[in-house]
């Protein structure tokens, strides 16, 4: 059993299921979309076509063909120019969510909380055998 929801894009009551996440009139347009956008895509001299190249090729929306490739309906494996943005910076990637550079800008923040927290851990531990040490000493 699917939840009843709003359709995201023309707020029409659907059924919503794991294949599914607009209503049916928006999925045959979709259905559509991708068929064009295949059919584009599939031609020779369009294998290396960019994201730009394609939107521009067959009039479909960008974020319409990302949501393909996001889904794994277009598989990048054969077609090597395509992408879609990065979730922060907007740098063309092929997988994830994030581009290298982010990534690794991720890592390094966490690396760096990491140190911190340690640092702060060590000041206390200190603090606390200077404590004891006084105890000792009386
Ligand atoms: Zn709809
Ligand atoms: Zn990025």
């Amino acid at each position: 059993m699917g939840e009843l929801m709003n359709c995201p894009k023309c707020n029409a009551l659907f059924v919503k299921t794991n294949l599914r996440d607009v209503c049916d009139k928006c999925y045959k347009e979709e259905e559509k979309a991708y068929e064009t956008v295949y059919s584009f895509i599939r031609k020779r001299e369009n294998r290396k076509a960019t994201l730009v190249e394609v939107v521009e090729g067959t009039g479909i929306s960008q974020d319409l063909i990302i949501k393909f490739i996001r889904t794994g309906r277009l598989q990048l494996a054969q077609f090597p120019n395509l992408g879609y943005p990065c979730q922060k910076c907007g740098n063309l990637i092929r997988e994830g969510k994030l581009c290298n550079d982010c990534t690794s800008d991720i890592h390094n923040q966490l690396a760096n909380v990491q140190k911190e927290q340690e640092r702060e851990r060590e000041i206390k531990e200190r603090m606390k055998g200077t404590y004891l040490a006084d105890k000792k000493n009386r």
